[in-house]
């Protein structure tokens, strides 16, 4: 169900923007609704498992997702509820300590990271990019801790986060 940023327009996660643009003439629609959000100062976010989303903060390059989305820049990462002990086992392996425990890695808004690029999975993006069928890797880079966590709950999928939610670092 979607909210509403303060202003009172809906927000929509970026998925459902590509499904209802495909092949109409919405895209100048579209285009225009970014271009209205970014100049308001919102900004993109994708909530992430912890401590997936720590670690995209401590050598983590790529981010594993099953869908896709046309946004590039800037991405807001926030730490989610959930934890996922795959992600302390990998970094284990990788020689990464820091992440077994749910007490050090903090939830809410992170910090920033750049998105540069998206592909599906097919062999590459080793030791982060996953392999199952349908994966693709959102590939990051220039990761910027916030001096602190910014509280606040994730949502589903890509979405908007109001201009004044967070430091501008
Ligand atoms: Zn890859």
């Amino acid at each position: 169900m979607p909210g509403h940023v303060p202003d009172g327009s809906p927000w929509v996660p970026d998925q459902e923007w590509v499904k209802r643009t495909r092949g109409g003439r919405a895209v100048d629609r579209r285009t225009t609704e970014t271009a209205r959000r970014v100049l308001a100062g919102q900004r993109r976010a994708l909530s992430v498992r912890r401590p997936w989303a720590n670690l995209l903060f401590t050598g983590k390059t790529v981010e594993n997702r099953s869908w896709a989305t046309t946004h590039r820049g800037e991405l807001v990462v926030h730490g989610g509820q959930a934890w996922a002990p795959t992600g302390v086992t990998l970094a284990a392996q990788l020689g990464i300590t820091g992440f077994d425990a749910q007490a050090a890695c903090p939830g809410g808004y992170l910090g920033t990271v750049r998105l540069v690029d998206i592909h599906p999975a097919t062999g590459c993006c080793a030791p982060w990019g996953q392999q199952e069928p349908g994966t693709y890797h959102w590939v990051q880079a220039d990761p910027r801790l916030f001096e602190q966590p910014v509280p606040g709950r994730g949502r589903l999928g890509l979405y908007w986060l109001p201009a004044d939610l967070l430091p501008s670092g």
